[in-house]
């Protein structure tokens, strides 16, 4: 391909970009940055099929069929009426009905749930399923409150959303702030409104028709998505190296457990107010007794492990986190988007580490991948290597149509297959391509073409 028309192609992509930012300023900054994301990379597939511009792909793409937004009403343990606002962006359903996570989490608003929307587009595509992408959430943050409470939000937050989804329309699941719990409290709320036990939600309890490893399912897909990233890059397997993990939530968990189980030495965790190290290994019984059952901090930790190191965030380093000035073979970014800055991918970098997995969505800045990038480190991007989720989320779509029970190893067998599908696909594509080894490039790549051929071929 003639590299003036890939750089012209390139400057073009920027200005658009540029355009559509002036005339939006100071909004949705994170969605911007998961566009021109994908569009630089993808710039060679532009230059190379015309069809994709003739058919106004980019611009069809980058927005959503639609957003529902509305008022969420509902009364705390105290007797005092609350006000949040809950939201559902359906960006595109080329590909299958639409599918993606609910968020909540005071950080919430519509910005942040059209990023995740946009992202949960390619990263559907790449498991070679039949899901559109979506997500949604609120403004609600369910730290903190009671049971009743929560139920009581959700049960509201229902009462509005049944309008707009179905199992062949848009079947939601979990994301941060919405765990089985939440999934049981919504899907009770949809079956008294509709009179209907509809695979309607995904992530719910396994006793009545959650797929028996949807909680693992993200954090063990990170593992195994690694694994076969490093086997295909001629690397050493995971076993018996040191590993920093961030987050203490559904996906940082079972990274953690799966690291184990593979005996690999996963030495921190972290959460919103700080840092875990313990050098002999995190202790994962007490992590899941702290989050799980207690929702506790994790300053607890040291209560039961002295010799470990707890670390506040008032003690990070400045521009970054103390989670990966850590010596380190492996990072597993999995709390939450833009939290591993070009500082910390500086220090893991100086400090030895070989790959990087994103377990959170775009965890890492623009800035932090180009340094991974130059130096040759094995990045996966979370599109690709956290689709352990929604796969798993698509087999018990299909377990709850035809009224079936898969067994933890079915479904673990078929979570595996699934990311080693996704790992070679995104790998080939980026060799294909001319940029081997680039597993951002390749997982774009490869997601744009499966969405725009069939957008082409479903016309307008
Ligand atoms: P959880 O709510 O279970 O856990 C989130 C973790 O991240 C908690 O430890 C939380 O700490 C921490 N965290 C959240 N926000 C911040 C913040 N602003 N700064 C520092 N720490 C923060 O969520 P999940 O584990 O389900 O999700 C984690 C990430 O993985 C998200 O990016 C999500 O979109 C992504 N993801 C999740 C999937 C799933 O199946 N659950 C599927 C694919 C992606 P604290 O408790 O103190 O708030």
């Amino acid at each position: 391909m003639p590299t003036s028309e890939l750089t012209k192609m390139k400057k073009k992509i920027i200005d658009e970009i540029g355009n559509f930012k002036e005339s939006h300023r100071f909004e949705h900054d994170v969605f911007y940055q998961a566009v021109e994301e994908v569009l630089l990379s993808i710039a060679p597939l532009l230059v190379a099929d015309k069809r994709y511009n003739i058919n106004a792909i980019v611009r069809r793409l980058a927005v959503p069929d639609r957003i529902i937004k509305f008022k969420v009403e509902w009364m705390d343990d105290n007797q005092n009426i609350q006000v949040n606002t809950g939201y559902r962006v359906q960006f595109n359903n080329t590909l299958g009905p639409y599918k993606g996570g609910l968020r909540f989490h005071p950080t919430v608003n519509e910005g942040i749930l059209k990023f995740l929307g946009f992202e949960q587009i390619f990263k559907n595509a790449l498991t070679g399923l039949p899901i559109g992408g979506a997500k949604g959430g609120s403004n609600f943050d369910p730290k903190g409150k009671s049971d009743f409470e929560v139920m009581k939000f959700c049960s509201s937050f229902m009462r509005e959303l049944h309008k707009y989804i179905g199992p062949r329309m848009d079947v939601p699941a979990g994301d941060i702030g919405v765990g089985g719990r939440e999934i049981g409290y919504l899907f009770g709320e949809y079956k008294k409104i509709t009179s209907t036990f509809d695979g309607v939600l995904t992530g719910k309890p396994n006793f009545f028709g959650g797929s028996l490893m949807r909680p693992q399912a993200t954090g063990y897909g990170v593992v195994y998505f690694t694994e076969t990233m490093l086997e295909v890059e001629g690397k050493e397997t995971l076993a018996g190296k040191i590993c920093a993990v961030s987050g203490a939530g559904n996906v940082a968990l079972y990274t953690i457990e799966k690291l184990i189980e593979l005996g690999a030495i996963p030495v921190t965790c972290t959460d919103s107010k700080g840092t875990i190290y313990d050098a002999r290994g995190v202790d994962i019984e007490l992590l899941q007794d702290l989050k799980f059952n207690r929702r506790a901090s994790l300053e607890e930790y040291v209560k039961v492990h002295p010799e470990a190191q707890y670390i506040p965030v008032s003690e990070y380093p400045k521009g970054g986190h103390a989670v990966w000035n850590i010596e380190c073979h492996a990072a597993f970014p999995c709390a939450t988007q833009n939290e591993l800055t070009e500082v910390d991918a500086k220090n893991l970098v100086k400090n030895g580490c070989v790959s990087v997995s994103e377990g959170a969505n775009m965890p890492s800045t623009p800035e932090a991948i180009e340094v991974f990038l130059k130096h040759k480190l094995c990045f996966a991007p979370a599109k690709a290597a956290n689709a352990g989720g929604v796969a798993v989320s698509n087999f018990e779509m299909g377990q709850n149509a035809a009224m079936q029970r898969w067994t933890f190893e079915e479904v673990d067998n078929r979570l595996k297959e699934t990311m080693q599908y996704i790992c070679h696909s995104v790998a080939d594509t980026a060799k294909e391509y001319g940029v081997e080894g680039n597993y951002v490039d390749g997982a774009n790549i490869s997601a744009f073409k499966k969405i725009a051929d069939a957008m082409i071929a479903e016309g307008i």
